[in-house]
């Protein structure tokens, strides 16, 4: 006959109760104390809803709850809310102190998370750095936003890691039923949807809208497919060409990376890098753009074309420990020299990490390699910091070079970062050049390299290298800029120099 576990008058002990039959119509009952069997069982059921790491309710159980709560809300009518948030740089802080500073960054929030909600709404980490809250009584619309913003604030202020003071900040998508969404599926989804809503306006907190979707559903798409887009070799590069002012020669060509997509054609990467920063994709993105254009340049190289490469860093990668090293094993394997490849990250990324940015562009100049400021003038560098990093170039952004001709300001600005750039012993390259009008004036200002639509667009490297070896291109090239030299709004000096 089989067992059977009970529970004996008050007493916190388990038993099994087992009865056989004995001769002459009796029956034996024996009594097994299985307590801690059952306290196992429950440490089970308990770990199957709940984060080991944190002790917070895993995404079964916030499931099984926003369900109920869902249920008990067609019936009682009360609103439900449910708030999907995500850590803005979890993965820098994983990566530069380390697992273990890590797990407890996400310890430490939990605690304070829990602190800033009602013992009625439930925490739930789904996973990483993702965790949601649902909200059931009182979860107006204004509540949800209270309560996003108070975890906000929870978060801002630092953590104490082995020593270090950490800033962590998140974003949060929220979604209502019934007015979002009446089931569990939808509902999550659509909170999602506000969450990258959230995360790409930089506002922190976004409430769903249907007009997010559109572009949101093909977002969450594409950021499913980058990977394996990467892994299939679904990118391409396009290179721009760099064109020194005083000789007209072309020194070096930006990669520019594009997404072959199968449906939606040849992406631009504004539409995917952010996707790729969200998502830690940027790190596998930049290794394919860095071999790609490395092996390029080495073939030119080899075709004996003077021609050095520049590739664009994310503020992301400088937070990969292992990127500089892998560089290293690349132009080793390659056998290109480090000289021929140049490293650019924009002002304001540098300038989102100004130590951390000095350490890893110190270690690329190591490595004999080239680094650059991208976007200057958008980013609001001290001087102070500019005087010190381990930079060789400036790139003024195109936004003040395509209008110098027109606003004085905007000229203004070009004039004295070409002035600084030369004060501290930088070479400076003028993005975004239009016309000729431009290309004239740079040559004037004493810019010293110039790269925009006037010179070429950026192309495939078959087209770049046919240009390049195209007599009439390139004479076409110097006629050009010896006409912007020799235009007649400029002094004699700027056709000499
Ligand atoms: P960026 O590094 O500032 O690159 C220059 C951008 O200006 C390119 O846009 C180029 O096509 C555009 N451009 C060039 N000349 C002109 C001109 O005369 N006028 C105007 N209006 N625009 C011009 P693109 O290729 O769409 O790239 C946009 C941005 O995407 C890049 O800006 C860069 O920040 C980023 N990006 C591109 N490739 C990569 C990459 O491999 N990794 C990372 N992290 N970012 C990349
Ligand atoms: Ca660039
Ligand atoms: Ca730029």
């Amino acid at each position: 006959m089989d067992g059977r576990d009970f529970k004996l008058g008050t007493s916190k002990k388990v038993y099994a109760a087992h009865a056989f039959p004995l001769p002459g119509h009796a029956v034996g009952l024996t009594l097994q104390d299985v307590t801690e069997r059952a306290m196992a069982a429950e440490v089970l059921r308990r770990q199957a809803l709940h984060d080991g790491l944190t002790g917070l309710p895993n995404r079964t159980l916030l499931n099984d709850r926003l369900r109920q709560a869902l249920q008990h809300a067609e019936v009682s009518g009360e609103p439900v809310a449910l708030l999907m948030m995500d850590l803005d740089q979890f993965k820098e802080v994983n990566d530069a102190l380390g697992h273990d500073h890590g797990d407890r960054l996400l310890i430490e929030m939990s605690r304070r998370l829990q602190g800033v909600l009602r013992d009625v709404d439930t925490i739930a980490r789904l996973g990483g750095d993702e965790f949601a809250v649902l909200m059931t009584f009182g979860a107006s619309e204004q509540g949800a936003i209270g309560v996003a913003q108070r975890i906000r604030e929870a978060l801002e202020r630092p953590f104490r890691l082995g020593g270090i003071s950490v800033q962590t900040s998140a974003s949060i998508g929220i979604a209502l039923a019934p007015q979002h969404g009446t089931d569990a599926e939808t509902l999550a989804q659509r909170a999602d949807v506000a969450m990258y809503t959230a995360k790409r306006g930089g506002g922190g907190i976004a409430m769903y809208a249907p007009e997010h979707d559109q572009s949101s559903i093909r977002r969450l798409a594409l950021l499913g497919e980058l990977r394996r887009a990467i892994d299939d070799d679904e990118l391409v590069l396009h290179y721009q060409p760099v064109v020194d002012l005083r000789t007209g020669e072309v020194r070096s060509a930006e990669a520019l990376v594009r997404w072959q997509h199968p449906e939606f054609g040849l992406m631009p990467p504004g539409e995917f890098i952010e996707l790729a920063e969200v998502s830690g994709t940027i790190h596998a993105l930049t290794r394919w753009v860095l071999e790609h254009a490395v092996r390029q340049a080495q073939s030119w190289a080899g075709a004996g074309l003077d021609l050095s490469v520049a590739v664009n860093l994310s503020v992301r990668n400088l937070y990969d420990p292992d990127l500089v090293p892998w560089l290293s094993d690349l132009l080793t394997t390659t056998g290109l020299a480090a000289d021929r490849l140049q490293l650019e990250i924009t002002e304001s990324e540098l300038m989102d990490d100004p130590l951390l940015a000095m350490e890893v562009l110190g270690r690329i100049k190591a490595l004999g390699s080239t680094t650059s400021i991208d976007d200057f003038g958008t980013g609001y560098s001290s001087l102070a910091y500019l005087k010190n990093l381990p930079i060789d170039q400036l790139k003024i952004d195109r936004s003040f070079v395509g209008t110098m001709a027109r606003d004085e300001s905007d000229l203004t600005i070009v004039r004295s970062t070409i002035d600084l750039s030369h004060n501290l012993g930088l070479l400076v390259v003028a993005e975004g050049v239009e016309d000729r009008t431009a290309l004239g004036m740079l040559a004037d200002l004493g810019c010293d390299r110039a790269q925009g639509y006037v010179v070429s667009r950026p192309v495939p490297a078959d087209d770049l290298e046919r240009w390049l070896r195209d007599p009439a291109a390139r004479g076409d090239l110097q006629t050009q800029l010896r006409s912007s030299l020799a235009a007649d709004d400029l002094p004699p000096s700027s056709v000499t120099r």
